[in-house]
């Protein structure tokens, strides 16, 4: 992005506007986690919140136990309730598609280092975000800072930037040194978040998958897929979506199909070692002339 970027423009007053709504249920559902708690009456609660807020969620909401990093959400008929255990909740909220991404580690687990590992690494990578600033160098400061409390990074987890309906694109940041970074600009917009963990420092892919997003567009000839496929393109677009939000009956089922067809694909929990914890922390920056701007603090 050029250095002429008009920073007050509509989409970047949409990155805040959606940034502003994260802050306020990430909040609320900091407030409700307790042992005991149910899973699916929070992600229920923040998700129907981000809508009365005047946003709309751009992932389903992730909540993540102890050695789960990334991509757990409760299915539809999800029992759980919360133990004395470390909880990532990780958050989207977007605005006529400009995003606001953000997570943060709940422990009743007693592991408060942890916790602070993950977060550390996140406000000294902040500190340093400004144009100009190479992506490997945030990733060299991330790792060293969370192997300075004895833990290990997740490495092959990244921070990424946030694109107009797309969670995901360049540049990746980093969370360890690697041999080729990118150079931020002024207007990028990104997400950086560290993960902390004292098992391998890698995460492996799980069974369960409950959140998919569209790969390609295409036909099909059951009823309920198409339904299905109609709801996924208008309502969701190429952003990711739960079995849960899918107003089909037997929506698993119509998944595997849609699935089978490459129309979509999905996200399978990912995993540190059995016996681990797993903290995290996010938040969205736009990088501004003289550093950067946190959308979501
Ligand atoms: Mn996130
Ligand atoms: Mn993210």
């Amino acid at each position: 992005m050029s250095s002429d970027v008009d920073l007050d423009s509509e989409q970047y007053e949409k990155h805040r506007e959606a940034g502003e709504i994260l802050q306020t249920v990430r909040e609320e559902a900091v407030d409700r986690i307790e042992v005991g708690a149910s899973h699916l009456e929070l992600v229920e609660h923040v998700e129907s919140r981000i809508r009365e807020l005047g946003g709309k969620p751009a992932f389903p909401m992730n909540v993540c136990i102890d050695e789960e990093a990334a991509h757990g959400t409760p299915s539809a008929d999800d029992s759980s309730t919360f133990g004395e255990e470390m909880i990532n909740i990780d958050i989207g909220v977007h605005v006529d598609g400009w995003i606001a991404d953000s997570a943060v580690t709940v422990d009743l687990s007693g592991n408060d280092e942890l916790v602070e590992a993950s977060a550390a690494a996140l406000d000294t990578a902040i500190e340093m975000a400004e144009p100009g600033i190479d992506t490997s160098v945030l990733g060299d400061v991330i790792g060293r800072t969370i192997e300075g409390y004895g833990y290990n990074p997740i490495v092959n987890l990244t921070g990424h930037g946030l694109g107009h309906y797309e969670q995901h694109t360049s540049p990746n940041i980093p969370n360890k040194k690697v041999p080729q970074g990118v150079t931020l600009e002024v207007g990028d917009v990104v997400a950086i978040e560290p993960f902390a963990t004292d098992g391998r420092g890698k995460v492996t892919e799980g069974n369960e998958e409950e959140i998919f997003a569209l790969e390609t567009e295409g036909s099909v000839r059951n009823r309920q897929a198409r339904q299905a496929l109609e709801q996924i393109t208008e309502e969701f677009r190429t952003l990711p979506f739960a079995t849960r939000w899918l107003d089909v009956p037997r929506a698993e089922m119509t998944l595997r199909r849609l699935k089978q067809r490459n129309i979509v694909h999905g996200y399978p929990i990912l995993k540190e070692k059995r016996g681990s914890l797993v903290s995290q922390k996010e938040h969205t920056i736009i990088i501004t002339e003289n550093g950067c701007e946190v959308t979501t603090r």
